[in-house]
């Protein structure tokens, strides 16, 4: 019999989640996204960008200082204050792309242990620091294993099935796709 193409992981779910909060990212630098939940539920997303208001490196420049763009707030913490002050111990953290030293810091400060991500990035600069947290308080630190392509490839086999938004049923032509409708 034939199988409907299976629902995401939770683990996918929230890589998924944090992939799409990284294309609302500001600051080409690095593109990075991150999901903050709490009990298997989402509590915030955020990307990386320059301040609300400000213009986009993309725009104006980057701001270089020890081969950073510091014009921006990284998509770590824009998640921990997008979440309302949520209190997220206990909770779950997906980044696109492995947390530097100061975004690991302010997971352990509000009680996250449960930390994912997609890709490496400067893995050295938190490699003694990841340990020490693993042994001391149960932290978790890992990579996804599954390339971002298997994720989205996921996600379009699973709205190919029943009930998805790809069956042709539902189906968009190019010709109707109106992107002004979309530029918000
Ligand atoms: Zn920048
Ligand atoms: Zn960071």
């Amino acid at each position: 019999m034939h199988e409907d193409p299976p629902r995401l992981s939770f683990l996918e779910y929230g890589s998924f989640l944090a992939y799409g909060a990284s294309l609302r990212a500001t600051c080409r630098r690095k593109i990075v996204g991150c999901a903050l939940f709490k009990d298997k539920r989402v509590v915030a997303t955020g990307y990386n960008g320059a301040p609300a208001g400000a213009p986009q490196c993309d725009e104006v420049g980057h701001l270089m200082v020890d081969g950073h763009c510091v014009r921006v707030t990284h998509a770590e913490r824009n998640a921990v204050l997008f979440s309302g002050g949520r209190d997220l111990s206990g909770g779950y953290a997906f980044v696109t792309t492995r947390p530097c030293k100061d975004c690991f810091n302010l997971f352990l400060a509000v009680g996250i242990k449960n930390i994912y991500y997609l890709e490496d990035y400067r893995k050295e600069d938190t490699e003694e620091h990841v340990e020490m947290a693993r042994k001391e308080q149960g932290v978790i630190l890992e990579k996804i294993d599954s390339c971002v392509v298997r994720l989205l490839q996921k996600s379009l086999e699973f709205h190919q099935g029943p009930g998805g938004l790809l069956i042709a049923r539902n189906k968009l032509t190019i010709e109707e796709y109106n992107p002004e409708m979309m530029d918000h």
